[in-house]
């Protein structure tokens, strides 16, 4: 079994820029996922000069643990926006994947990038007795806004009820992004293995600072980093949680299809060429225990699929308070766009577009709906509930420990040894981020951050954040 995303079975690299002295640029991208690299594509033709920092190689970080499907049909994404607002709020997000999904086609085709782009229809099923009535709800909202939706049947996964739509799209995240970097020569802009470690504001500019030592001057900044590494200005820890989830493809023949379940136990399932991805077993973040339990148990459940698991992997996304994401200023000629709620293959790439909008000084009939700074309703209660579960990802972090890790002190730091075939690997044991104590994750090998999401490799490399920092210990530190 290979416990990595099936997207990055395969060598995916670029020429990328050396930073070698201190530059000066008009717009910083920090991040190259797709939200990143979408905004770099964005603004490549503009008379901003931009260039883009990703802490490890571009394109490995949560979006290609996806599963990559591009669709509108959203399991009860839109219930959770109109509960929380209304209908018409609901209808212009509807509106904007729609959108967003007609951008990417766009982009692969004006590009022509090889990314595997498959027309597929979308389900969404309930198993449940209960969820009839709101899953009728949903497909009535749908024909409201004049989808084309039907009543279904599904032979993959038992249910009670399934309504589909036909004009969504499945693609190989990975293959986008370095397809996009190639095809359109934006390699010229990005480094990687830079880390964005500290940002100060200089008058009219901010200063930079990168894990090489080297400062990056620049007018503006678009966070693009997926959870960001600060908590000011935007208080992020009590504006999204975050959700865990877990994931396994092997050989199966089956249709074009992409599913999805409509409210919990998550499932999520699609084809990839002759492969089936199948997602199971979500969870938040900070109270999933134990890795290799919650594995053992999506691989049980895979077994009524009928294939053998020849990928298994996790991965951890945002859930914003509202259900919509934060696109737009967060201060003074600082940009974010993230809080995707698992939909970041359209949000992503459409976030990329919508700050690029902004950056040039033009209007977005989206911006009002993803700012950052709008009035959530109910705030205050998801606030405190996100701030208890960094409370309980530390206590989780201290309290349940690994077996096959020793702790122990030495002098003065407390670290945690894993040992291999390979020897040794010895890490601090806590996330350089805010301090949290870090979890194994013995099937992929990482270290995990049961309060924010960073994720570190076995010998402490930082290859997700909020952190931005390695934890190999240093034994002369
Ligand atoms: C299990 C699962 C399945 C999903 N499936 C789907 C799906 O089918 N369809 C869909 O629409 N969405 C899906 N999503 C959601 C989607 O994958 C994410 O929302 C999206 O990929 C996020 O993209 P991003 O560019 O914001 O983040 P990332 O891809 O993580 O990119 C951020 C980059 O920033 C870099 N970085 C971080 N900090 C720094 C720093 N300080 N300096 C420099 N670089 C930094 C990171 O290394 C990383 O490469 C899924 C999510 C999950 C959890």
């Amino acid at each position: 079994m290979k416990n990595f995303s099936i997207w990055k079975d395969g060598s995916f690299s670029i020429n990328s820029c050396n930073l070698d002295s201190d530059i000066e640029c008009d717009v910083l991208i920090i991040g190259g996922g797709l939200t990143g690299i979408s905004t770099l594509y964005h603004m490549k033709d503009s008379k901003l000069n931009c260039i883009l920092v990703e802490q490890n190689k571009i394109g490995m970080g949560v979006s290609a643990n996806s599963t990559g499907k591009l669709t509108y049909l959203q399991d009860s994404m839109y219930n959770k926006i109109w509960k929380k607002y209304d209908k018409i709020t609901a209808s212009k997000y509807l509106e904007s994947q729609r959108d967003a999904i007609n951008l990417v086609k766009n982009i692969i085709k004006d590009n022509d990038l090889e990314c595997d782009l498959t027309k597929s229809k979308s389900y969404v099923y309930t198993d449940s007795d209960k969820e009839i009535d709101s899953l009728v709800e949903l497909k009535d909202f749908l024909i409201d806004n004049n989808i084309d939706v039907k009543d279904d049947a599904l032979d993959l996964v038992e249910n009670k009820y399934v309504i589909s739509v036909d004009d969504t799209y499945l693609f190989n995240p990975v293959k986008f992004i370095y397809e996009l970097v190639f095809k359109c020569n934006l390699d010229n802009y990005i480094y990687e293995g830079v880390s964005i470690v500290k940002i100060d504001r200089d008058e009219e500019y901010y200063l930079c600072y990168t894990n090489l030592d080297r400062v990056i001057k620049c007018r503006y900044v678009v966070i693009a980093s997926h959870y960001p590494y600060f908590n000011l200005p935007f208080l992020f820890p009590i504006k999204g949680s975050l959700e865990k989830s877990y994931l396994c493809s092997g050989h199966k023949d089956i249709e074009n299809i992409s599913l999805i379940s409509y409210n919990k136990p998550f499932v999520s399932i699609r084809n990839y060429r002759d492969y089936i991805i199948y997602l199971s077993n979500s969870c938040i973040n900070s109270s999933h225990g134990n890795d290799k339990e919650r594995f053992d148990e999506l691989l049980g459940s895979a077994k009524y699929l009928k294939f053998t698991p020849s990928y298994s992997w996790s991965n951890i996304d945002i859930m914003t308070n509202d259900s919509l994401p934060y696109i737009g200023l967060i201060k003074e000629n600082m940009f974010i766009s993230t809080g995707y709620n698992t939909w970041g293959m359209t949000n992503g790439i459409f976030g990329g577009y919508i700050v690029s909008e902004l950056l040039l000084g033009r209007s977005n009939k989206y911006s009002d709906l993803f700012d950052p700074k709008r009035e959530i309703s109910g705030n205050v209660l998801e606030s405190v509930k996100n701030s208890y579960y960094s409370v309980e990802g530390i206590v989780n972090g201290f309290f349940k420990k690994n077996d096959s890790i020793e702790y122990k002190n030495i002098n003065g730091d407390s670290v945690c040894i894993y040992r291999d075939s390979e020897g040794e690997h010895i890490v601090y044991r806590k996330c350089p981020h805010m301090g949290c104590y870090l979890m194994f994750n013995e099937v992929e090998k990482t270290w995990d951050c049961p309060c924010h999401g960073s994720r570190f490799d076995i010998d402490g490399k930082c290859i997700s954040g909020p952190a931005n920092k390695d934890i190999s210990y240093k034994s002369d530190n």
